[in-house]
């Protein structure tokens, strides 16, 4: 009993502890970035002036989304889209604008995922770009949600601090061009009397962020838009929960203040190169849909080809495809660097919803086409089943994951494999060599050749 009650508590300190250690943001800009900061806030006065015609400038960004060493769990897309398109509609009045440099880069690492300190010091360099902001997207950390780290100068951020009208991109993104917290001094405990803001602003370029359009601020914990404080003369007063730099909640932040907005501006002109003056914003129209036809029911739930007009200007298209005319479970949810898509969809009689919305480079934030629908079922018609003999048997069964799979009389042919689920794993062709899956699990495997077809069960072991 004693024995069990230590165990309890041990195991209530241990979670006290991670809950304590998880902070929104755990960035630390380091000395130099620091003392540059410092010595540009000393040029400022205030008000500031100008911060409305602040030129534009146009910064490449690459995201890298990290997923599980089996290639599962990345960030949602429909998420990344809100996401930059928020994000650029918040740096407009900065003169920032974002785009997106290359394809959005996928990378299958669970140590990264998992955002274990080793490995990022370790595989980040290798893979961010050095021409352009890096903003990693992982799964899961016992730290932060999200952190700006000024040793490799990258941003990571966690999937699921970046959901539902985020600004954590924002707020990291403001590390990533200098600015500190609006609270700085205060991340690691109580500071000295001296470097403690005072309400009255009379100490501000020298205590707190140094920033003097930036109210004091103590929080280095969450908390939601309305707090009070005193300050060490006696005074009482409330932070600014607008500010991006704070850790205020969500739905209190919507700026910059022209002072921080200033420093990015300064800070950006110290990277050299990585404004491209060059870019050109576009703003593609929403997509036309052109295959399945509106109703069609002469689909196959096996391979079904969407295709619809190229929107000028556009780079990619956002195709989405539910069953259930709620986009937020989809069969497919992918972007597209083309304007035609080839899948198969899960297997049965169903009705499918499908809408297409192009991505500019510099705009996440454009229309989602009309939504179309379409019938997909079942190919059996104009296929005879035929037994296992005429193609001979598939071995090894069971068979071991990433084991080759070989179907000896059927060379040439295609099989289309789906799971338990009946969800399609793809489309592969029978070769000498064989073919491989990579999942353990109970599959079926549907060899077509001509007008006949087989299928078998397949069991892929670790
Ligand atoms: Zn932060």
């Amino acid at each position: 009993m004693k024995t069990g009650k230590f165990i309890l508590l041990f195991h209530l300190l241990l979670c006290m502890r991670l809950y304590a250690q998880l902070r929104p943001c755990a960035t630390v800009l380091n000395n130099e970035q620091q003392a540059w900061l410092r010595q540009f806030q000393q040029t400022l006065t205030y008000p500031i002036t100008g911060h409305s015609s602040f030129s534009k400038k146009y910064i490449p960004l690459t995201i890298h989304l990290v997923g599980s060493d089996k290639g599962t769990d990345f960030y949602n897309l429909s998420y990344l889209a809100d996401n930059l398109c928020r994000l650029n509609k918040d740096f407009a009045a900065t003169g920032f604008c974002f785009y997106i440099k290359d394809s959005i880069r996928y990378i299958n690492n669970s140590k990264l995922y998992n955002t274990l300190p080793e490995e990022i010091d370790t595989v980040t360099q290798q893979l961010k770009d050095p021409g352009a902001v890096n903003i990693f997207f992982a799964g899961s950390s016992s730290a932060y949600g999200g952190i700006y780290i000024p040793e490799l100068d990258v941003v990571y951020v966690i999937n699921s601090f970046a959901k539902l009208n985020p600004t954590t991109c924002q707020h990291e993104l403001g590390h990533f061009f200098g600015l500190p917290h609006t609270f700085n001094g205060w991340e690691y405990g109580v500071p000295p009397p001296e470097q403690q803001e005072r309400a009255d602003g009379s100490n501000c370029l020298t205590a707190g962020d140094g920033f003097c359009d930036t109210r004091a601020d103590y929080l280095a914990r969450g908390w939601y838009c309305t707090a009070w404080l005193t300050d060490s003369t006696g005074t009482a007063f409330t932070p600014d929960s607008s500010l991006f730099m704070n850790y205020a909640d969500n739905t209190c932040k919507n700026r910059f203040s022209p002072a921080q907005m200033a420093a990015m501006q300064a800070n950006l002109s110290q990277r050299a190169g990585l404004a491209n003056q060059a870019f050109i914003e576009t703003y593609p129209d929403k997509p036309v849909l052109i295959y399945p036809p509106p109703s069609d029911s002469s689909q196959t739930a096996e391979r079904v080809t969407f295709s619809w007009k190229r929107s000028p200007g556009a780079f990619a298209w956002h195709l989405q495809v539910t069953r259930s005319n709620y986009w937020g479970v989809s069969e497919i949810n992918t972007f597209i660097y083309d304007t035609f898509y080839i899948s198969a969809l899960r297997e049965g009689d169903y009705l499918f919803d499908w809408r297409v919305k192009a991505l500019s480079r510099n705009s996440f934030c454009g229309e989602f086409s009309e939504v179309s629908h379409f019938y997909a079922k079942n190919d059996i018609s104009g296929h005879s089943e035929i037994s296992p003999e005429k193609f001979g048997d598939m071995y090894p069964n069971p068979v071991k994951a990433r084991e080759q799979i070989r179907i000896p009389h059927a060379l040439g042919s295609e099989v289309i494999i789906t799971d338990a689920w009946g969800r399609s794993i793809g489309v592969k062709k029978v070769t000498a060599e064989g073919f491989r899956i990579d999942q353990p699990g109970m599959y079926m495997v549907k060899v077509t050749s001509g007008n006949q077809r087989m299928v078998l069960k397949l069991i892929v072991v670790e």
